[in-house]
């Protein structure tokens, strides 16, 4: 195992979105070395939104440069980061905490578990064969190669919304799917897209398949009011359904609901004494970027309780 087994953090934050960053922001500045282990990017799910307007104090700020001003943050603070993906967790007799990567080993006197939620997908027949050839979960990510062309985005939150807006300052065309006739994201959005011209809301419908040889073509779909199925000419489909949690890993050590995520209230503490969890990973009603931020200070705090015995 890596060197790192000798040494000790007092907080190892699994997950280095809002609320792992935040979580230690608050751990550093009460004095606690903290290690944040990220699988794949640093900032989760707000990176790819290409523009916060709801985060207090803040009223414009892209995605990813709000993650970036958090890393950095928490890296000056003294912060340690690394880029690995967690296997799993084992509570020693000790009571020290070993957080397994692949590869390596990390011991915490305490955890923070906050890994987010990941992409939902459709589910339909070729999303995974044409997912990087047309299909993508990024708009901000991948908006650019559809420069000019017909695209779909299928979602009613805010997310698709975003998405929306966002595709249709470069995209000759955008449709808007969605598979009820009113939408679950902001009205504000909802307005702005109605005034854009090449931006075509198509509701009470959803994508039956996605079809394409090589990159995508069109799509069929359905009108649920009517039962008619028909095609759409497009050449992207960006797809912004939901999220959901992956915490398969953690279910021997602490208990999730039904839905897979981690049973924890608003003081963020788990079934499992000393390990704690914060933002989108976590049973809640309001999955936002500000509670995220919140979990991550409320776990911080009750992690340096808990060391402090
Ligand atoms: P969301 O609010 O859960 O919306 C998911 C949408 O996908 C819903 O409209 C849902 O339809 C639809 N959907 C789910 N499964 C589907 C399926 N199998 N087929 C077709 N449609 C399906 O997800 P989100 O938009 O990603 O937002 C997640 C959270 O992040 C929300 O709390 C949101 O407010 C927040 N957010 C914040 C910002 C920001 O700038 N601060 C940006 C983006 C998102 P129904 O409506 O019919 O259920």
């Amino acid at each position: 195992m890596g060197n790192s087994a000798e040494k000790i953090y007092d907080i190892g934050i699994i997950g280095g979105g809002t609320a792992g960053m935040t979580a230690a922001i608050y751990g550093q500045r009460a004095g606690k070395q903290t290690v944040i282990i990220e699988g794949s990017t640093f900032g989760g799910q707000i990176t790819s939104s290409p523009n916060v307007e709801n985060y207090p104090g803040i009223a414009s700020v892209s995605g990813s440069e709000f993650s970036m001003n958090l890393l950095d943050q928490a890296t000056k603070l003294g912060a340690e980061t690394v880029m690995e993906q967690v296997t799993g967790i084992v509570d020693e007799e000790s009571g020290i905490k070993v957080i397994h990567t692949t590869g390596k080993e990390y011991h915490c006197r305490s955890v923070i578990l906050a890994t987010g939620v990941t992409h939902r997908h459709l589910g339909v027949p070729n999303e995974e064969r044409l997912t990087g050839a047309g299909v993508s979960y990024c708009a901000t990510c991948d908006g650019m190669f559809f420069r000019g062309r017909d695209v779909a985005v299928v979602g009613g939150g805010s997310t698709a919304l975003q998405d929306a807006e966002f595709l249709a300052d470069y995209c000759r065309k955008v449709y808007l799917i969605h598979r009820r006739d009113e939408f679950r994201g902001e009205e504000n959005i909802v307005k702005r897209l109605e005034e854009k011209e090449n931006v075509e809301f198509i509701l009470s419908t959803t994508v039956r398949d996605i079809i394409g040889d090589q990159a995508v073509e069109r799509l069929i779909l359905n009108n649920k009011k009517t039962g008619k199925e028909y095609k759409l000419e497009v050449s992207g489909i960006f797809i912004a359904v939901g999220h959901i949690p992956q915490n398969e890993i953690f279910a021997d050590i602490v208990k999730l609901d039904e839905n897979g995520f981690i049973l924890a209230s608003e003081d963020c503490i788990t079934s499992h004494p000393g390990i704690f969890a914060a933002g989108d990973c976590r049973t809640k009603e309001v999955r936002q970027l500000t509670t995220a931020a919140a979990d991550g200070a409320v776990a911080a705090l009750a992690a340096c309780k808990y060391i402090a015995g």
